[in-house]
Parts: C-alpha cells; sequence; structure tokens
C-alpha cells in the first residue's frame, strides 16, 4: 500500500488519497473545483477507501454542485446593487463615488456604502473592502477570544486573521497561535464563536476526539447547531469512524 499522496479513481471522480496516523478517515470537497481529498489512517487500504468513498458518493456531489452554484455567485465586481454579506446579514452594496479615502460604512440594516475615489477600478474598490472585512473581524474578534479564553482558563492566544481555502480556522499549539479565514467575517456572530472556541479547545487538545467533542460540549452546548449553519453554505467536510 502506498502511503505517499496519490489519486484513486471512483465512478470517473479523481480523489486524492493520503495516509496520516489518524484514527478517522476524513473526507473532505474543497472549493473552488469541488476537489475530493481522503486523509486516510495508515492501515486502511484503497480499496476499503474507495468503498467508503462509493458511500458518500451522494454527499460528495451534493458538496460540488454547492460550490458551483458558488462559484457563480461569487463573482464580485464592487457595484451598487451587489450583495454583499456581513455577520450573517446581506446587504446592497452602494458606491459612492468622491475624492475622499475610500471606506465602507453600514448605511442602515439593509445597505453597506462603499466610498471611493472617483473612477476607481475594480482593484481598487476591492482593496477597499476587504479592508473594511479585516479590520471588522479582528474588532469583533478580539473581545470574544479574550472572553473565551477566560472561560476557558486559558492565556489569550497570539491571533492573526488570514485567507484561506479550506479552513475556517486553524491553531498552532506550539506557538500558541490561532489563524481565523477572513471570509468568517461573512457568518453570523455565533458561528464565529463557534470556530473561536473549537480552535481554543485545541489548546487541551490537539485532535478531533472524543475528549475534543466532550470539551465542546462542555464550553459551548449548542456548537453542533453553529458548525451545521456554518458549513450550510461552503467548504464541505465530513468525518467518519472508520
Ligand atoms: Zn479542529
Amino acid at each position: 500500500m502506498s502511503t505517499e499522496a496519490h489519486q484513486i479513481t471512483v465512478s470517473g471522480m479523481r480523489i486524492d488519497v493520503v495516509r496520516k496516523p489518524i484514527k478517522n478517515l476524513h473526507l473532505g470537497v474543497y472549493p473552488p473545483n469541488g476537489r475530493v481529498r481522503v486523509a486516510a489512517p495508515v492501515a486502511v487500504s484503497d480499496d476499503a477507501v474507495r468503498l467508503a468513498v462509493v458511500s458518500r458518493i451522494g454527499w460528495i456531489k451534493r458538496q460540488q454542485a454547492k460550490f458551483e452554484a458558488q462559484a457563480r455567485q461569487s463573482a464580485r465586481d464592487y457595484v451598487s446593487g451587489e450583495s454583499h454579506y456581513f455577520l450573517g446579514r446581506r446587504y446592497r452594496l452602494n458606491v459612492v463615488e468622491g475624492t475622499g479615502a475610500g471606506r465602507v460604512s453600514i448605511k442602515n440594516s439593509t445597505t453597506l456604502d462603499l466610498h471611493v475615489r472617483e473612477g476607481s477600478d475594480l482593484a481598487a474598490r476591492e482593496r477597499v473592502f476587504q479592508a473594511w472585512y479585516r479590520q471588522e473581524l479582528k474588532a469583533f474578534t478580539a473581545p470574544l477570544i479574550e472572553q473565551w479564553a477566560k472561560t476557558m482558563q486559558l492565556p489569550v492566544p497570539h491571533w492573526g486573521i488570514k485567507r484561506m481555502k479550506t479552513k475556517w480556522g486553524t491553531c498552532k499549539i506550539e506557538e500558541q497561535r490561532v489563524w481565523l479565514n477572513l471570509e468568517l467575517i461573512k457568518k453570523p456572530p455565533q458561528c464565529i464563536a463557534y470556530i473561536v472556541v473549537h480552535e481554543l479547545v485545541h489548546f487541551f487538545e490537539r485532535h478531533h476526539n472524543d475528549h475534543f467533542v466532550a470539551l465542546m460540549d462542555r464550553f459551548m452546548p449548542q456548537w453542533r447547531l453553529h458548525r451545521d449553519e456554518l458549513n450550510s453554505a461552503a467548504l464541505g467536510h465530513e468525518e467518519w469512524e472508520y
């Protein structure tokens, strides 16, 4: 059996397979093209992986269809009338051209004003908007991390925001550092809190095992609801006991 990352074909679909010292088989469908990747325990054969994939084929196809729909919907031109999400709410973008520095302001419960210099191109408008997203996520998350670290009796970790393709957050235990995906700013507050708690729980438990789940249940009994809400729109993952 190959322990190198390699590909197998299941029902005409190419699947990336990697073997890791893990307990559960993990199947992920990744944007932007719906690539399928399986992380399998070392002792699990390719045939067993193939069977596991076959049994999830309906789920995989549904994830891939979602990505396609999302890709169509997420092309952004930063022009008036576009929909943009902020903390779980949908807003209509209103581009205001002027002479001042670029900025975004929340006009009311349905409209975001994007102030840009007259004649700004797409790249400039995008830069202003994404900088605002980043600043808002930072402002929203800072007290959240502090408060949850206190509740969980942990030191407040270093943390930062970056764009990630396949994860909402990561925890570098050795560096005492948490990274959050910038995309989170589009999600409802409780979903952002769920990711914060999830990453902080990793300081107690590295793996997604029973101990991890017990800690999540203790600190955030509703976490499954928030997780499902978060994953209803993007970044599909499934994990199951093997
Ligand atoms: Zn995790």
